[in-house]
């Protein structure tokens, strides 16, 4: 019986394999992260987690597959377009930085993701492509399948269902005129003892961008190539000695990379390849998240809106091959917030939880400990009424601490229109009449926020009112708009005496 899918595949993982467990991923990192590319390092490490808990020894590699063509502008970088434009095709390692801090393109957003994974607490080896190759350890791959080309492409084409071209070659090299990657065209090759001589011509064109028409020659041991995908995947299986690694469903369709990744890994190398865990897309409103559209917010803006590890927690509450929808609204935020404090809060051991709690506990350990105490939701009222830090803390019991915690996300919100629309409010209390004026006058010293709530519903009708209008009139004395926080949690904060002080 398993509570969470981690659990499930730790299991296999033991049942099925050696230790010390390896388990692999990896990305591309030609973009902001958005939560699809988090999915790639989190899910990998909640099951090497799972398995560290139990006892295991087990590591974590994450490949950084910056040696990928930068094959499009990314909204977020349209400002320099100019510049960058030069630069497609070309390995991701070797596109300059348009910030100009780190060495490459490929490695600024590499060090983004990195600081997203330390801020959820990821603990993986991070291994750069561009330094596999150029450390030579994948020349024996390219030799093996060069070697037997003839058996690699029909392996290939039979279960990926798909023809390659005439001129298909497992390598793709790296111009030496121009530096493109995605242009290239293996013309002839020899094997001549562990190397492999080739000539190339940069005469293809990607779509995106058009070879220079150079013609050249390299060897393997030049290091100035990279495996084709489809071979570059179970090549990095082997050499890491993978246990399990996942991918999203786009690679685990009939015939995709993960198909065609194992038949070859079995095939020459002759032995089980990595359990392989396939997972949904996350989705935006219900579509697919863009770099090129620039579609929905980074990771790197969601995390000064949401704790990182909230994040995290809402990534991994949900069955893996589910699509998960992601909308964080001004609405969804504070929900998705809660729905994390709920479950820190389930405090009872795991045999009296419900399936559906444990699920959400096991989430939440795997995504890491609340790190504060009292609720976002409550601090950002008392925000709203005091706007100032030192008169929160005298009224509202939260330690230092917490209060240092949430306070900067609620200062972004308000910063950035986050708020939802029920605490977009100050406090203008008017002079209260009527009814109105009856029912704050019938408040009593030491009510609680319950006691407040339901004198509202007494009180209304006692007098024969909808309790939704007496609602509506006290929101329009306190804080002039018809709706607001609950009202009694609302009179509560503000202080019954203060309240009929302004406005008796
Ligand atoms: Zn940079
Ligand atoms: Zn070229």
């Amino acid at each position: 019986m398993y509570y969470h899918w981690a659990e499930r595949i730790a299991d296999e993982i033991i049942k099925s394999k050696e230790e010390p467990y390896v388990i692999t991923g990896g990305m591309t990192t030609s973009g902001p992260a958005h939560l699809g590319t988090v999915c790639e390092f989190l899910f990998p490490n909640a099951i090497a987690k799972v398995l560290r808990k139990k006892g295991k020894k087990v590591k974590f590699y994450f490949v950084a597959d910056i040696m990928d063509a930068f094959d499009s502008i990314p909204k977020s970088v349209e400002k320099y377009s100019e510049m960058l434009k030069e630069h497609l095709g070309k390995p991701l390692y070797t596109v300059p930085d348009p910030f100009g801090c780190h060495e490459s393109f490929g490695e600024h957003y590499l060090d983004e993701a990195i600081s997203i994974m330390k801020a959820m607490n990821v603990k993986a080896e991070i291994v750069k492509a561009n330094e596999l190759y150029a450390s030579g350890a994948f020349d024996k791959y390219a030799l093996m399948f060069i070697k037997d080309i003839a058996k690699v492409r029909e392996i290939l084409e039979r279960v990926s269902k798909r023809q390659l071209k005439k001129t298909w070659n497992p390598i793709m090299p790296i111009c030496k005129n121009c530096g493109k990657i995605s242009t290239t065209v293996v013309l002839k090759h020899e094997v001549i003892e562990n190397d492999v001589v080739y000539e190339y011509s940069c005469s293809s064109d990607a779509g995106y961008v058009k070879g220079c028409g150079y013609k050249g020659k390299s060897s393997i041991k030049e290091h100035k190539y990279k495996l084709q995908w489809r071979l570059h995947w179970p090549s990095w299986w082997h050499y890491f000695n993978s246990s399990a690694e996942g991918g999203g469903v786009d690679h685990f369709t009939k015939g995709g990379s993960r198909d065609t990744g194992v038949a070859i890994f079995k095939a020459f190398f002759k032995k089980e390849p990595p359990i392989g865990f396939k997972y949904g897309f996350v989705l935006l409103k219900g579509k697919k998240f863009s770099k090129s559209k620039g579609t929905g917010m980074s990771v790197k803006e969601m995390i000064e809106l949401i704790p990182a590890n909230v994040i995290a927690y809402h990534l991994l509450k949900f069955d893996l091959k589910e699509n998960i929808d992601f909308n964080p609204t001004k609405k969804n935020i504070l929900h998705i917030i809660e729905d994390y404090e709920r479950t820190s809060m389930l405090n009872k051991p795991v045999e009296e939880m419900t399936r559906a709690e444990r699920k959400k506990w096991m989430a939440y350990e795997l995504a890491g400990q609340r790190e504060w105490k009292g609720s976002f939701r409550e601090v950002l009222m008392y925000y709203q009424i005091y706007k100032d830090l030192s008169k929160v803390k005298l009224h509202l019991n939260i330690d230092e601490e917490s209060l240092g915690f949430i306070l900067p996300y609620i200062k972004r919100w308000i910063e950035k229109g986050f708020v939802p629309d029920d605490y977009d409010f100050s406090y203008k209390p008017v002079k209260a009449d009527g009814v109105v004026k009856e029912f704050l006058s019938s408040l009593k010293e030491g009510m609680n926020a319950l006691d407040i709530h339901n004198s509202v519903y007494e009180f209304s009708r006692s007098r024969g009112i909808e309790p939704k209008e007496m609602f509506k009139a006290v929101y329009k004395t306190l804080i002039g708009k018809d709706k607001g926080p609950r009202l009694g949690k609302l009179i509560y904060a503000l202080g019954i005496e203060r309240v009929k002080r302004d406005c008796l």
